[in-house]
């Protein structure tokens, strides 16, 4: 059971600061800018950023002490807030982040990026000698449609890290995975979009990657559906009514919305049910595969 995180497949989640500049389709809707927005931080290069104090670095080390003590790993998603890897980030964060890294041998920490052509000269530079990157860092890059993927998963594949996952949500478009690429990567983890602006995910998107996972052994998590879901029409409903009130949205298959519902050519009805409801089954089972690796300490 996760100890302050509600997301499924990790047990902490700790940021080192608030703060990002955005660079992506995805960063449009940005949860987190929001939630900044709310607390009365500001977003982007020039903004005020939240910073935090020992205590709040230290709970990596009583986290990790916990997990010794169970003897199990605990995984940390570091990073829900910010970008580690944004060349904005605080002077000195990242270098503090390696430290706590180090005197945690019982965490893994999970970092994602959008940004993952910064990471070679962002990471120590003893990690990209032959063997040394520490097994306990996961990096994954964010992924939203096939441009982002022939783009960025050919950088992610040449760090030397011993899992390398994407990260695709919220997902915006079809991808297709070259076998080259999945024969070398730890796994895929897929969701769709939160928030009252977010913008619907095609099923289709989601079944072809859990296919593609499944057809070459490539652990494959399904994180969420969103705020929007499939549904359902009853015979004879006309879900025309809906669709203007805004509880029902056409996805077409290139995932433009609206216009008429055509079934045959891959359309969709998706609702505007919200995350919880929407919950994160395909075809009626969770997908909850992570990768692993043989961890030694360092
Ligand atoms: S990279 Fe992520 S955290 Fe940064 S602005 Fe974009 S969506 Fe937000």
């Amino acid at each position: 059971m996760s100890e302050n995180s509600s997301i499924e497949w990790t047990d902490h989640t700790f940021n080192t600061h608030w703060g990002c500049s955005k660079i992506s389709p995805r960063c449009d809707n940005c949860y987190a800018e929001s939630l900044a927005r709310r607390f009365g931080y500001g977003w982007g290069d020039t903004a005020i950023e939240r910073e935090f104090n020992e205590g709040h670095w230290n709970e990596l080390l009583r986290w990790d002490r916990k997990a010794g003590r169970e003897g199990v790993r605990h995984r940390v998603f570091t990073n829900s807030m910010f970008d580690l890897f944004d060349r904005f980030a605080p002077a000195g964060v990242r270098e503090r982040h390696w430290q706590f890294v180090a005197r945690t041998p019982d965490l893994d920490h999970l970092l994602l990026t959008k940004r993952v052509g910064n990471v070679r000269r962002m990471v120590p530079t003893e990690w990209l000698s032959p063997g040394r990157w520490p097994a306990k860092v996961w990096i994954s890059a964010s992924i939203v449609n096939q441009d982002e993927a022939d783009r960025d998963i050919p950088k992610l594949l040449a760090l030397p890290a011993a899992i390398r996952f994407l990260s695709m949500e919220p997902l915006l478009g079809p991808v297709s995975l070259k076998h080259e690429w999945m024969r070398r990567l730890g796994g895929v983890f897929v969701g769709g979009a939160s928030g009252r602006e977010a913008r619907p995910m095609h099923p289709a998107w989601a079944y072809s990657l859990r296919d593609q996972c499944a057809a070459t052994g490539l652990p494959f998590l399904f994180k969420q559906w969103g705020q929007w879901s499939p549904v359902r029409l009853e015979p004879d409903t006309d879900p025309h009514d809906q669709i203007r009130r805004g509880a029902l949205r056409i996805v077409k298959a290139d995932g433009t919305i609206g216009g008429c519902f055509r079934p045959g050519a891959g359309d969709v009805l998706v609702g505007n049910v919200g995350k919880a409801l929407a919950g994160r089954l395909l075809d009626g089972r969770v997908h909850d595969d992570i990768p692993s690796v043989r961890h030694h300490r360092r």
